[in-house]
């Protein structure tokens, strides 16, 4: 049960979005964006969030797109987990999302709610680090078309009212062979002790990781190493671990050590999978 009231509006177009945001504003109220409401939902029943109102992106058009236009990929903020899966437009992406949660809670999870969520992993991320993505957002009334990395840095940096609409894709990306692995800690289904999503682009691996630090990343010093091909795969990945951004995460999902030890084993995978040699 959630403790407290909210309106709920569900607006129609961008438009709509932004006055009902800047008319709760206005009336001294707090307003949340929402695409699947599952985490709005389970923060708010255990009072780890409070808002007056809540808009549900779900009504407007461009989040709810899901297709090829020319040579990019449109996938709407509010589409779902499930359906970018089943779509097979872009099996990259596909691949690391069906490894988010159960089944019935990706056709509920948006990739639009799995970017902008309050939890560390946010593992769709990674594939639209590795493919250089651009989102849509909204800049006051205006919308523009930015890179993914312009906002987000270990988490979407967007200001008060501003909302992602849709994530773009070149499609020269996606035809490149890729390897998405994810370890938890019992199950399939769980938060990851390790994930890792790779793609080779012009013979050069890129990578990126989730559940290793307390936020999803990419390393430019870590792919300079791991390309490095001067040195045998099993020194290069222990040079890579040397360059991990921050500390890594010390939880209940797993210790350091336990986390260290999966990583080397998951990039050798990677590393084997990929052919990047011996
Ligand atoms: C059983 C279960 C297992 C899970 N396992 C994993 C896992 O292994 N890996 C992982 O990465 N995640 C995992 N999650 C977390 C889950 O992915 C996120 O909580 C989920 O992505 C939220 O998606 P949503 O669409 O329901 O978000 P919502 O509840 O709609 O929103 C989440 C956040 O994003 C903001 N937001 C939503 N849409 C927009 C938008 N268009 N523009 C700006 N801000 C927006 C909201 O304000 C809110 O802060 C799991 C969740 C469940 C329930």
């Amino acid at each position: 049960m959630i403790s407290f009231d909210f309106k709920y509006f569900k607006p129609s177009s961008v438009a709509e979005t932004i006055k009902t945001y800047n008319d709760v504003c206005e009336q001294g109220e707090k307003a949340l964006f929402i695409s699947g409401g599952t985490e709005f939902i389970t923060f708010a029943r255990v009072n780890k969030i409070h808002t007056d109102a809540v808009i549900d992106c779900k009504g407007i058009p461009e989040c709810n797109v899901l297709e090829q236009r020319g040579d990019k990929l449109v996938i709407g903020a509010a589409v779902s987990l499930n359906k970018i899966a089943n779509s097979n437009l872009f099996p990259f992406l596909g691949a690391t999302v069906k490894q988010i949660a159960d089944h019935s809670s990706r056709n509920k999870i948006t990739i639009g709610g799995n970017i902008n969520s309050e939890l560390i992993y946010k593992e769709s991320v990674l594939p639209l680090l590795l493919v250089d993505a651009n989102v849509k957002i909204t800049k006051g009334n205006d919308e523009e078309i930015v890179s993914l990395t312009s906002v987000f840095d270990r988490k979407m940096n967007l200001s008060s009212g501003e909302l992602l609409l849709q994530v773009i894709i070149d499609t020269s990306y996606i035809d490149l062979p890729y390897i998405s692995l994810k370890r938890t800690k019992f199950s399939k289904v769980g938060y990851p002790v390790v994930s890792v999503a790779a793609i080779v682009k012009d013979n050069l691996l890129r990578v990126a990781f989730s559940g290793v630090c307390d936020y999803p990343f990419r390393s430019d010093e870590m792919e300079r190493v791991l390309n490095d091909s001067v040195f045998p795969v099993v020194e290069r990945i222990e040079k890579a671990l040397n360059h991990i951004p921050s500390q890594i995460v010390d939880d209940l999902q797993g210790s350091r050590e336990y986390r260290v030890f999966v990583l080397k084993n998951v990039l050798l995978d990677v590393m084997e999978e990929m052919e990047m040699g011996e």
